[in-house]
């Protein structure tokens, strides 16, 4: 492989990648080409994507990744997820993107953790083989960023619990067949919210609004009903009242496959700003070739990789079931914040053909604006490292 053909489009191999990861990448990317991006223009027209993916997605193994073979997973480790991560920016589609995350990364691993066996047989098994979408209900409209502020009531009558409230921004919320869903069971704030697996058949739920939002359009974002809703207590993820703190680990791998997903993302915008640049002439050249355009996509190249070791020094971290917060919190700020400047870059290169919907560039840098607020925003971010410096 020459220096040319790593470029963008394929970053510099990783010592812990191994063969079964590169035939794990080599899967999804063919997947993401065939089955996807050519079909993805059409799904963001329409604002929705086929519910089949979500079982293709399944038969590749991108749900079961790090769950035991003896749940219906594949064993592996944080590194096949970060080359699963990688290989799924060929579907320049975003939107599905974040849906599979959600489903990857929050409902499942969250089930995994917390669930009793006879949990993981009713709700993580058809979960790993795409029978049925999951999503994290946390957000509510007076809550994001204060988690422990979420008021949405969970009280117990004989068996069951009784759950009423509303929840917000919930990312798969109208497709979702179960909830991981944050509940208030005592006053207190942060000792007072318990997790439960919530299916949505039940009586008293319902989906409001689809949000109308500025990017990821195919991607559904719902607000959530649930009035006087029953569920039996032996739903409760985990121990009672300790919600909280779940969610706060939790957010580590969100954030984490966050970070991963972005790098990827930026890789893309890169490889197609660099490619375009290179057919694009103006004044007798192409315009890549202009120094202003050299020396920025210079500099970007230099920054992603940057974010990439950073983002991989967490996973490393991860991997090896060490304490990563710190790390995780770096490689989220640091990689969404970048993609702001850097796909804006990549889209200027493209004049106005970058201003279309039809190029995926336009999608990327419109669709990457999300991740500065989703999984924790920025300011959020900065709140945490700061803390841990003690300041
Ligand atoms: C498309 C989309 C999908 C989403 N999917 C999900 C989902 O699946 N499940 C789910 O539970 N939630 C989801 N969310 C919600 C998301 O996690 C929240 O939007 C996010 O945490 C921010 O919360 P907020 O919108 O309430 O903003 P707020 O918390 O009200 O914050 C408003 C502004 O104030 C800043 N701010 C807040 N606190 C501080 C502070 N201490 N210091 C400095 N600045 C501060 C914030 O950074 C932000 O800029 C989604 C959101 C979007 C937009």
């Amino acid at each position: 492989m020459t220096a040319t053909d790593r470029s963008a489009a394929d970053p510099a191999p990783y010592p812990p990648f191994t063969e079964e990861h590169e035939l794990f990448r080599a899967s999804v990317k063919r997947f993401c080409l065939e089955e996807v991006a050519p079909y993805a223009h059409e799904w963001e027209d329409a604002g929705e994507y086929p519910r089949e993916l979500f079982r293709k997605a399944a038969d590749l193994g991108l749900f079961g990744i790090r769950i035991d073979p003896a749940h219906g997973g594949a064993g592996m480790d944080w590194w096949a997820s970060a080359a699963a991560y990688d290989a799924l920016r060929y579907t320049d589609f975003p939107s599905l993107n974040i849906g599979l995350l959600d489903q990857m990364d929050l409902a499942i691993p969250l089930l995994d953790k917390l669930g009793s066996d006879e949990i993981k047989r009713e709700f993580m098994r058809p979960a790993v083989a795409g029978e049925s979408v999951g999503a994290l209900g946390i957000s509510e409209p007076g809550c994001g960023s204060d988690v422990a502020a979420m008021r949405t009531a969970a009280r117990e009558d004989g068996g069951d619990l009784v759950i009423s409230g509303q929840k917000l921004w919930i990312t798969n919320g109208a497709t979702a067949d179960y909830i991981l869903l944050a509940v208030r069971t005592a006053e207190h704030r942060h000792k007072g919210i318990s997790m439960v697996v919530f299916p949505t058949g039940v009586k008293g739920y319902r989906v409001g609004r689809k949000l109308k939002k500025v990017g990821n359009a195919a991607s559904d974002t719902c607000e959530l009903f649930f009035d006087e809703c029953r569920i039996p207590k032996r739903y409760i993820l985990g121990e009672r009242n300790q919600g909280f703190y779940y969610i706060m680990e939790h957010f580590q791998g969100e954030r984490l496959a966050t970070a991963l997903m972005t790098n990827a993302l930026m890789d893309r915008a890169l490889e197609l700003a660099v490619r375009y640049g290179k057919e694009r002439h103006a004044f007798g050249q192409p315009v890549g070739s202009f120094q202003v355009w050299r020396h920025r996509f210079a500099e970007h190249l230099a920054s992603v990789e940057a974010s990439r070791q950073l983002t991989y020094h967490a996973v490393e971290r991860m991997n090896g079931g060490k304490q990563a917060q710190r790390e995780i919190t770096m490689a989220k700020l640091f990689a969404t914040e970048l993609a702001q400047r850097l796909t804006y870059d990549c889209q200027q290169i493209f004049g106005g053909f970058g201003y279309t919907t039809e190029y995926p560039i336009g999608r990327i840098w419109r669709d990457v604006r999300l991740y500065t607020i989703g999984a924790g925003t920025s300011e959020i971010m900065k709140e945490i490292l700061a803390k841990e410096e003690g300041l």
